[in-house]
């Protein structure tokens, strides 16, 4: 480079010189040299307008204008240069073309927005799905687009663990499962899965077993009658009926436990046993249910503790908290051996508010507490029969909680006690009616 420099300086110089020389000729020597230097002034600025011209439209095939010497290796630098860029620029749109087809084969949706939810792209599934159109909503909030009360919320609360399922905006027969992830600067990324089929599947099944427990339920509530009879009567059977009779009413029993479990755990999930909701009282709810839970401890003597530290009431269902406790409350009995005690605690703190239900039972191995709410999970299958429980207790008060925007923590350990709490959000607390007010806070032992 810096001989080819130097070239370009020495051939100015030549020029220079020539003309200086030629104009000595004439006896002008200075004319000379103003004379070259103009010209190479001008031949310099041709050069400039054309490197201009081409810089101003250099079309995609457009050759860089041609020149000599230092201008003519400028051209060919900035040529190869330009060449160099082009290549670039229709590799990177044969791959951002690819990307494009790849996403748009996707069964799934995907749509990308920015901090403010503006829609940036989204791919061919993503407009069915979604009913998106290419022309008019591009730049347009998503907000305003999908206006699914559900799908705001989910949208705004920025807590993207569970994936939240709807039905289409665009076409009603469809399921669709939404699932957003945050990158870059609060931008999203929302995958929109086509679920129908599972959700059908799913739908039947629910509605599989909540006929099968409704058509079962006339013809045993018959024969569970006949049998109390006979037991009624069993001095006047023959001994060997007695003892048949008798354990085919006990099972009779647990058959219709079980299918009245089973109908409220379908009513649960599809939505049908939600009732009014209104502002429970906590504190009279936990005192019937530990009465209750007396007479099924019997002659066990457990010693039940109800502390309600807070007067707040919870917003909800009245039949479906009365049932998610009692089964806490009774299942605290059924699975703590005699004379133990049973701590009921309702509280509230700036998380929200928890309803505990503590006793110093068998315990349960860790390993199974993840599990415990699915139905028909026992920790200890040996002992179901003896505690004579359905095994869909603890998948009620999963739904109820779920019902209630809550959450069941399960705290135990082998042979140091459970301890099952129900947490509330603090938008679910109301204030109780002011003549309970004056009623004083209750611990004590029930
Ligand atoms: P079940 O009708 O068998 O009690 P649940 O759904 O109510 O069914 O409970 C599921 C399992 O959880 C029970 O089988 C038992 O193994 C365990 N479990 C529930 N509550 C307790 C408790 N307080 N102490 C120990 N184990 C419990």
């Amino acid at each position: 480079m810096n001989y080819k420099w130097s070239r370009y300086l020495r051939l100015i110089l030549v020029i220079l010189a020539l003309a200086t020389g030629v104009g000595a000729i004439f006896g002008y020597p200075m004319q000379g040299l103003l004379a070259g230097l103009l010209l190479y002034l001008g031949w310099t600025l041709a050069q400039a307008r054309k490197l201009y011209q081409w810089l101003s439209h250099p079309g995609a095939g457009q050759e860089a204008p041609a020149s000599i010497g230092l201008w003519g290796d400028i051209f060919d630098g900035l040529h190869k240069l330009h060449q160099g860029h082009l290549a670039t620029q229709d590799r990177l749109l044969a791959q951002f073309n690819r990307l494009q087809e790849s996403t748009n084969a996707m069964r799934d949706g995907v749509v990308m927005t920015d901090a403010n939810g503006v829609l940036v792209w989204w791919n061919g599934s993503a407009s069915y799905l979604l009913g998106l159109q290419r022309q008019t909503d591009r730049g347009q909030p998503i907000q305003n687009l999908l206006r699914a009360p559900a799908f705001q919320a989910y949208f705004e609360k920025r807590d993207y663990r569970e994936p939240l399922e709807l039905n289409s905006p665009a076409r009603s027969h469809l399921h669709l499962q939404i699932q957003i992830s945050l990158f870059g600067e609060d931008d999203r990324l929302i995958v929109v899965k086509d679920v129908t089929r599972l959700f059908q599947l799913e739908q039947m099944r629910r509605d599989f077993v909540s006929n099968v427990s409704h058509e079962m339920r006339t013809p045993l509530t018959v024969i569970s009658g006949y049998l109390e009879t006979m037991v009624d009567y069993s001095d006047e059977l023959p001994a060997r009926w007695k003892r048949a009779i008798e354990t085919m009413a006990q099972q009779s029993t647990r058959m219709e436990a079980l299918i009245t479990d089973l109908l409220l755990l379908s009513k649960l999930e599809t939505g049908e046993q939600h009732g009014a909701e209104a502002a429970v009282d906590i504190r009279t709810m936990c005192e019937q249910i530990c009465q209750d839970a007396r007479a099924l401890s019997g002659d066990s003597g457990h010693e039940f503790h109800l502390d309600i530290g807070d007067r707040h009431h919870l917003r909800g269902d009245e039949d479906q908290l009365r049932s998610a406790f009692s089964n806490l409350i009774f299942n605290a009995v059924k699975y703590t051996p005699a004379r133990g005690s049973i701590y009921v605690t309702w509280f509230t703190n700036r998380d929200g508010a928890h309803l505990s239900v503590k006793d110093t039972g068998i315990g349960i191995d860790p390993i199974h507490i993840p599990r415990l709410t699915e139905r028909f999970y026992r920790a200890d299958p040996s002992r179901h029969k003896e505690t004579g429980g359905t095994g869909l207790g603890l998948a009620i008060v999963k739904h109820v909680l779920l019902n209630h925007d809550g959450e069941l923590e399960i705290l135990s350990e082998i042979g140091d006690g459970s301890e099952f709490i129900c947490h509330f959000p603090r938008e679910r607390l109301a204030e109780p009616d002011p003549e309970d007010e004056s009623a004083p806070e209750t611990s004590n032992e029930v």
